[in-house]
């Protein structure tokens, strides 16, 4: 494959934005080469500048549930654009999506629209502290939960894991009210919660990870947060960027039948538009200015492009009964195919799997958290990942990343893919 138009792109692009690069995991810094400039995508390819087509497990980081360039989607956001782009007034199109949002996932009554999921996780987390009165959160090492202040934090050293800023810019005195949990450590949260009594405002998780490759929830984990939750007058937020609208209509309060008490939205939700939203019960959203005090706004939030394009999307999801089973199916059929690729060549690895989200972790012993995740050999996969891409399949530069399903994938792209592991793997 020939990517010329995406090196010249890529050099013209650095001399203008700070590594070419409006977000840093896309100039491929963990994997080595220069990143590769799109330049359409239909169903489940994406086309780059040369000219090459790629099976796309990337899905524009999800919210490309349904294939790109989807056409519902495409003629919502085409039909709305000739009535005006933006108002800076209420209109109808919000009430419909908020609607339908409210209606599809369990145990929430109001949802406010915001413009990446980093604004809701943000705001949501402002809220839970309004509403409890109390400073500190809870978030857990690997989770990620957007780049505002309090959440760009890492596990302290020593024993008492006060976290301190993992980016220079961050305050020492934001970071003294983030605490860093484990994963799959329901003793690590305890210990924090003692530690801290009365002064913790919130527990931040994603409820199934998707930022440290896919790790799922062991079984009761979230049952245990809702508990110490309860016990503790602790709000939990489930930061649903990733997984809301993608592994069940519901989401993952759905799927594990666990209630949260803030959910924040991204990524599907606005069929490929920049939304996001965080939702909860009345009780708790009657905190939010213009009702309550606690303050958040947005000259673009609800924008009718975004609005009409996340409309389309939602409706689809909502009425087609069976995409979450073919989308799991698909998803599983790659996984064995993978795996029995992956065990003819002896390359020892842990893959890990639920809904349309799953990462190939090049190590032995299962991965649960931030710090088996890291245990991964990452040559291993830089080598994976171009063999990938010079066979046109796509996947995320960075091995700490979660594939993305889509709907548009057929069994050919899935048999071709893993096809193209198979020789990979004879590779490394
Ligand atoms: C992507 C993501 C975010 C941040 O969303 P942006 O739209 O990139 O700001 C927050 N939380 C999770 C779980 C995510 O995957």
């Amino acid at each position: 494959m020939l990517y010329q138009r995406s090196s010249a792109l890529f050099k013209e692009a650095e001399k203008y934005i700070p590594g070419g690069v409006n977000s840093p995991v896309r100039a491929f810094k963990a994997v080595g080469g220069t990143p590769i400039f799109a330049k359409s995508a239909k169903g489940a390819y994406v086309f780059d500048e040369d000219g090459n087509r790629y099976i796309d497990y990337i899905s524009s980081w999800g919210p490309m549930i349904l294939g790109h360039a989807f056409e519902p989607v495409v003629n919502a956001v085409i039909a709305k654009a000739k009535d005006g782009t933006s108002y800076g007034m209420p209109t109808e199109i919000e009430t419909k999506i908020a609607k339908l949002a409210v209606e599809m996932v369990p145990n929430i009554d109001k949802i406010r629209f915001v413009n990446s999921g980093t604004e809701a996780c943000m705001s949501a987390v402002r809220l839970a502290r309004g509403f409890t009165d109390r400073d500190k959160i809870i978030k857990f090492a690997g989770c990620y939960h957007g780049h505002s202040d309090s959440f760009l934090i890492e596990a302290g050293s020593g024993a008492v894991t006060f976290g301190s800023p993992n980016s220079p810019g961050v305050t020492q005195n934001t970071a003294k009210d983030t605490l860093m949990a484990i994963y799959n450590d329901i003793d690590s949260v305890k210990t924090l919660i003692e530690a801290n009594a009365n002064e913790i405002s919130c527990i931040i998780i994603e409820p199934v990870a998707g930022n440290m490759g896919c790790i799922p929830p062991k079984k009761n984990f979230l049952k245990q947060l809702r508990t110490l939750c309860d016990a503790h007058n602790i709000l939990l937020v489930f930061d649903e960027v990733m997984t809301g609208f993608r592994l069940a209509k519901g989401g993952v309060q759905e799927l594990y039948g666990v209630n949260a008490d803030i959910v924040c939205f991204g990524k599907v939700i606005g069929g490929g538009l920049p939304v996001g939203a965080f939702a909860a019960r009345d009780e708790i959203m009657q905190h939010l200015a213009p009702l309550g005090s606690v303050y958040q706004g947005g000259t673009l939030s609800g924008n009718p492009l975004a609005m009409a394009a996340g409309l389309a999307m939602l409706e689809t999801i909502a009425e087609d009964q069976e995409l979450f089973k073919r989308l799991a199916d698909k998803t599983e059929y790659l996984h064995k195919g993978c795996a029995k690729a992956l065990n003819k060549h002896k390359i020892p690895h842990v893959i890990n799997r639920e809904g349309s989200m799953i990462s190939i972790h090049f190590t032995i012993g299962e991965v649960v958290d931030f710090k088996t995740a890291a245990l991964g050999n990452n040559e291993r996969f830089k080598q994976f990942f171009h063999g990938m891409l010079a066979e046109g399949v796509y996947l995320p530069p960075s091995a700490f990343e979660s594939y993305f399903l889509n709907d548009a994938l057929s069994y050919e792209d899935l048999d071709a893919t893993i096809k193209a592991v198979e020789k990979v793997a004879s590779t490394l």
